[in-house]
């Protein structure tokens, strides 16, 4: 048996697309584009790539994309003050803060800083909160992207067989595992959340109709251990030397092992990497229509 390869690129284009529909629409109504604002501190060089991207997604949208690029002694009330002032910008639709901050800085405060409303990473307590309530907010834009996949994978999102599915979680970070779980749980799925403490992890994925791996640590997740025909999505972006001297991503799960026992699987990269950044942008037209009242 050889599983689906779950084509992420092109659910995310079709993400994309959708959004770019949805902010002419919005455009046509009131007459300004959605505004997407990140700011980063520092200059590490992933981030910065991540931000550009962002950008650039952002535009290609049709949405207004807004950049502050702050230096790395940043002071936390300096980066509350630009907080404050994007809060109050009524161009400014959504707001992010490319994680993580620098040590000086407490990244929780920022986090709580943001208006709920623009918080288009889904990390204020109050989008948590709903988010495990089970109520409309705004979602962490990568278990987003891993929903969707899922979804897809489970045969659409209205009438799925998620529901009572057993879902192995494996992470419990505030940006990929606990939102993923609360997700899950939402969908009905019985859900184990999986960390560095769990006892046993080859046990809990053995009788997971869904894996989700969002750990950081290359092919931690054994092909063998995989349910025959489960629904395997890997979060992990780990990048790995070569014995040539080049490097390769990769990601948490044995993808070769679990491509011959898997039903349907995400790879690396190309799965639920593009997703991401068109969850955000779909984020940003939601909260953009939101505060206008559509
Ligand atoms: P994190 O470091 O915050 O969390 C890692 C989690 O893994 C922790 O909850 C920890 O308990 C768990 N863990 C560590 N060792 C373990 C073990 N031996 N067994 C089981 N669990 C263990 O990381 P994160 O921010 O959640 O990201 C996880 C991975 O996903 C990283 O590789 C990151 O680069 C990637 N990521 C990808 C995207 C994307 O868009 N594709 C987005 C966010 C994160």
């Amino acid at each position: 048996m050889s599983a689906v390869l779950i084509d992420g690129k092109a659910r995310a284009a079709a993400l994309r697309a959708e959004v770019a529909t949805g902010v002419a629409a919005f455009v046509a109504t009131h007459g300004r584009a959605p505004g997407l604002t990140v700011v980063l501190v520092g200059d590490d060089p992933a981030s910065a790539v991540y931000v550009g991207s962002k950008g650039k997604a952002t535009r290609e949208a049709g949405m207004i994309s807004g950049e502050y690029r702050l230096p790395a002694d940043t002071s936390e009330a300096d980066l509350l003050a630009l907080v404050a002032t994007l809060n109050a910008d009524p161009a400014v639709d959504g707001i992010l803060v490319q994680m993580p901050l620098p040590k000086q800085i407490d990244s929780d405060r920022v986090i709580a800083a943001i208006d709920p409303a623009k918080d288009v990473d889904g990390l204020h307590p109050i989008n948590t909160g709903l988010l495990v309530s089970g109520r409309d907010g705004l979602v962490p834009c990568t278990p987003s992207g891993c929903m969707l996949l899922i979804n897809e994978a489970f045969g659409g999102s209205s009438g799925s067989n998620i529901a009572g599915a057993e879902a192995v979680v494996i992470g419990r970070s505030i940006l990929v595992g606990k939102p993923m779980a609360a997700l899950l749980t939402n969908a009905s799925a019985t859900v184990t959340v999986a960390h560095s403490r769990t006892r046993d992890l080859a046990g809990h994925v053995a009788r997971a109709d869904i894996v989700v791996a969002a750990v950081g640590i290359p092919g931690m997740v054994k092909g063998e251990w995989i349910k025959p025909g489960a629904c395997v999505i890997d979060v992990g972006i780990n990048r790995i030397a070569l014995p040539d001297g080049k490097t390769r991503l990769v990601g948490d799960i044995d993808f070769e092992g679990a491509m011959a026992r898997a039903g349907w699987i995400t790879p690396v990269p190309g799965g639920v990497g593009p997703m991401t950044i068109a969850c955000l942008l779909a984020n940003t037209l939601k909260a953009a229509r939101a505060r206008a009242g559509a």
